[in-house]
């Protein structure tokens, strides 16, 4: 193995912040840190090339013990302290720090190198037997958890009984003989548990702690986070062992928190949390209620001024906001960690915009700087401003946006009724890393304890879930499903709204008003609109759906259903008519019916879309999808046509396929009953004509849907264009319109140099496409995708990003097949693919015209598509 120690300190620094995928973020970060200068207490970093070792081997690889020796050795200069020397004892900590940020998924271990002796030298030093013990009793604790696997309940409940007895609210009053007598009931839990002592050599200990954490690369709630956020299993977890400093040295010492700006809103200004006389812990497990960072400025001026001095660096070294931990021992700051600090969507859209402005950032760098993933978050929906509400109860506003939703008190059951198609709110005392697969799937996040920078605040903005945090009033009894505000009880299933802006509670469901593009949002998508070349279109059905995607930016209609427009309860009767009818004549007669409904809807779209390219496709789905399918349904129907009920089960009968996706659907609907294609084109011309009359611009694109071969789309265009003349003619107005097919099926795809000769455009029918490129249906590949998976036979649901491979091919073939006879061919994409950030990428890449997704989708496209044109660009790692 090749080198496995990287040194970090004031005195040498081996490492830097492109190492991190053997560093770690952590790791890769104390490197950088400490070669730009900031007081970073020395230590050093195991690669994590031996994390996979260890994994693999179940031993540490040859070498290293002493290799972990010289490093001590390293530290011990740094800090003037001896790790083991009961005089004056170093202490280090040991933790885990992967490639990708997983905030508390894996282990840590803090004051290692204490025992009966050390705690002593500890004493002196500090010159507080509390401290020390305290310190000592800490150590236990984390050590008989993390690395003997005691369990922490005891523990807790040990510090409980203690308070009691000594008639104190908080650990930091309890007296030295009372700690002494928690240490040694401690090591007692840590034997009876375990069957194992704590070690006393605080070598033994150092290599323990190591394997611990290299194990805790694989617990269970980092192979969960693993799979929520597809952090490759290979990568492996670095160890990083660094000298501890002490925030709890009396009142001259703090821990605190920073980000460089705040990561809720993006303001500009140091952001975050401190304690005093306290350690790191006490402020992310949310024990006592943090100071905001403002009141540091009046309590110690000169820390605040030092920490805007570091987040002033730190920002113009990584040109981004930053979330450090910091501590002061004894007037003495030293910086902890830092890494890119999680914001909100909006925070991180106001933060590249103002860093553009300051110069800190191009344009192009702030386009890359925002996460396209997230910021449709941003379009939060809010309360409506004229709704009439009772707040029961107030927190802490920790991540913007309203949700509504079912109250759940457990992770678990929130995946459960999420999945089962209902909104739930998921209320819990604090979250941990255990509850955020249930946050995912929850609406909105509320907690009783905590601060903006505990868990549940830092996870929630991650996600762009609403969330409030922190809320006191709540009590959450977990075993009669209940929480309580004051008098009012909230049983498990009822209804609550909360406001993640505003940090309220209120019971039952409120009117949410839907979102709109301000800010700087807007700029930073018209930023976007300037660079990009792939345009964004809409897929929409209803002109309400048309105007809200033209509020979003969309540049055209890329898919309109007009099945969805027969749907509706006063339509589905005239399309049934048609399908039972027994000859053309009767067909005629009921799509005739049909065709003012459909001309309606038509103009609607035309009229909002004012001047820009509309899709329109013809009827796709099967026939039976209209039918009724209970007796009563069955029986209504025969009574409203006057036919019988046989009749209409003998069609039912005949409309049954065995896999209806591959059966009489698509065109061949239109190619068999030439009449539906003609009503259709008849709606959308003389919609068209009569929006024109109205001095509207219209531009008609007709699509042909689940062409197999050129002639299903030769003959529906001929369909098409006659009745395109004849409305011409009856109107005394002509229309431009386009007729393209779209592409769903490989023969269509492998033949498209015959296909586009009778096609304007082709647009990749994305969804049809997959289906049938893998023979997986649409729905039911849910039956077996989870195992393909977990095996590894695909890695991303091909139904939500695209298959460069194998469906990418047949695109780029279809492409290139299609310019050659018809070099004017536009292409696009209408699948639910296309508002699919990774999907926009290699839709750009192979040179389509467009991308179509759905309103809700449309700012996330444009933003991808201008991240796509100005690539990934050099940025230093953070
Ligand atoms: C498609 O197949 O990708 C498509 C857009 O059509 P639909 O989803 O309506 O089948
Ligand atoms: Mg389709």
């Amino acid at each position: 193995m090749k080198r496995v120690i990287y040194r970090f300190g004031p005195e040498k620094t081996d490492g830097s912040a492109k190492l991190k995928m053997v560093l770690g973020g952590k790791g890769a970060n104390l490197a950088e840190m400490a070669r730009i200068g900031l007081p970073v207490p020395p230590g050093f970093t195991i690669s994590t090339e031996v994390c996979s070792y260890y994994l693999r081997h179940r031993r540490l690889p040859a070498g290293l013990k002493d290799e972990v020796r010289q490093g001590l050795r390293y530290i011990e200069r740094g800090m003037g302290r001896r790790f083991g020397d009961p005089e004056n004892p170093l202490l280090v900590s040991v933790r885990s720090g992967a490639p990708a940020s997983m905030p508390g998924m894996m282990d840590t271990v803090l004051n290692l190198g204490l025992n009966d002796r050390t705690v002593e030298g500890l004493v002196r030093l500090s010159g507080s037997r509390r401290f020390a013990l305290d310190a000592y009793r800490r150590f236990i604790q984390m050590f008989g958890d993390v690395v003997l696997k005691s369990g922490r309940e005891d523990f807790e409940r040990v510090l409980a009984e203690e308070r009691i007895r000594a008639r104190v609210t908080s650990d930091t009053e309890l007296g030295d003989d009372v700690l002494g007598r928690i240490v040694a009931r401690f090591k007692e839990i840590v034997r009876i548990r375990t069957g194992q002592e704590i070690p006393e050599e605080p070598e033994v200990q150092l290599f323990f702690a190591i394997e611990a954490v290299l194990k805790s690369w694989n617990n269970p709630r980092a192979i969960e986070y693993r799979k929520l956020y597809s952090i490759p299993e290979t990568w492996g977890t670095a160890v990083n062992i660094q000298a501890m400093v002490f925030g709890n040295l009396g009142e001259g010492s703090a821990t605190g928190v920073m980000f460089t700006r705040d990561p809720g809103s993006g303001e500009k200004g140091i952001y975050g949390e401190y304690l005093i006389n306290a350690q790191g812990e006490d402020i992310v497990a949310g024990i006592r209620t943090p100071l905001p960072m403002a009141t540091l400025k009046d309590r110690m001026p000169d820390v605040y001024r030092e920490l805007e001095m570091v987040a002033r660096k730190l920002e113009r070294h990584y040109r981004d906001m930053m979330d450090v931990e910091w501590t002061l021992e004894q007037g003495r700051l030293f910086v902890l960690q830092c890494r890119s600090g999680k914001r909100t969507p909006l925070a991180g859209v106001k933060i590249a915009v103002d860093m553009q402005r300051e110069r800190l950032l191009s344009r192009e760098d702030a386009i890359r700087r925002v996460d396209a993933e997230t910021i449709s978050a941003l379009l939060h929906r809010t309360i409506k401003p004229d709704a009439e509400y009772q707040v029961v109860a107030k927190g802490i506003p920790a991540s913007p946006g309203a949700a509504v939703g079912e109250v759940v008190l457990t992770a678990q059951k929130a995946v459960e009724i999420a999945e089962a198609g209902r909104r739930v709110i998921l209320v819990r005392h604090q979250t941990s890393a255990d509850d955020v697969a249930g946050m995912a799937k929850s609406e909105g996040i509320l907690t009783a304890a905590g601060g903006t920078t505990s868990h549940a605040a830092v996870v929630a903005r991650g996600m762009g879930k609403p969330a409030v945090v922190g809320c006191g009033e709540l009590e959450i009894d977990y075993e009669a499903g209940m929480v309580k505000i004051g008098a009012t009880a909230i049983p498990e299933g009822a209804v609550v709204t909360i406001d993640g802006t505003k940090g309220e509670v209120i019971i039952g469901a409120v009117p949410m008003a839907e979102p709109e593009l301000t800010g700087e949002f807007a700029i930073i998508l018209k930023w976007a609109d300037q660079l990009r070349r792939l345009r964004v279109r809409t897929n929409a059905d209803t002109p309400e759906d048309a105007r809200r995607a033209r509020e979003f930016g969309a540049e055209g209609i890329g898919l309109c259903r007009t099945e969805h427009m027969f749907f509706a309860p006063d339509r589905v009767g005239v399309m049934q008519e048609m399908i039972l009818a027994e000859d053309e004549a009767g067909r005629k007669r009921a799509l005739e019916k049909l065709l003012p409904f459909q001309r309606q809807d038509f103009v609607g779209i035309f009229r909002v879309m004012d001047g820009l390219p509309v899709t329109i496709r013809t009827l796709d789905p099967p026939l039976h999808e209209f039918l009724p399918k209970d007796e009563t349904k069955i029986a209504e129907l025969a009574e409203r046509l006057g036919i019988t009920v046989e009749r209409i089960k003998e069609t039912i009968h005949r409309l049954e396929e065995a896999n209806p996706m591959l059966g009489f659907r698509g065109c061949r609907l239109g190619v068999i009953y030439p009449e539906i294609t003609q009503m259709q084109a008849r709606a959308i011309f003389e919609a068209a004509c009569l929006v024109k009359k109205e001095g509207i611009k219209v531009l008609p694109e007709i699509m042909i849907p689940l062409v197999s071969d050129a002639t299903e789309l030769a003959l529906q265009r001929q369909l098409v264009e006659k009745i395109a003349e004849e409305v011409f003619a009856e109107q005394g107005v002509k229309v431009k319109y386009s007729v393209g097919t779209m592409i769903e099926v490989p023969r269509a795809a492998l033949l498209a140099e015959e296909v586009a000769r009778y096609a304007d455009f082709f647009s990749f029918g994305t969804n049809d496409l997959t289906q049938l490129t893998y023979a997986y249906s649409r729905d039911d590949y849910g039956k077996f995708f989870s195992s393909y998976q977990a095996l590894g036979v695909l890695k991303e649901n091909p139904f939500d990003t695209v298959d460069t491979k194998g469906v990418g091919m047949l695109m780029k073939m279809s492409k290139q097949k299609g310019r050659k006879v018809n070099p004017k061919l536009k292409l696009g994409i209408c699948g639910e693919h296309g508002g699919d950030p990774k999907t926009i990428v290699f839709c750009h890449e192979i040179g389509l015209d467009y991308v179509s997704c759905s309103p809700y989708r449309v700012p996330v496209a444009r933003l991808v598509a201008a991240q796509a044109t100005v690539g990934k660009g050099e940025r230093k790692d953070v």
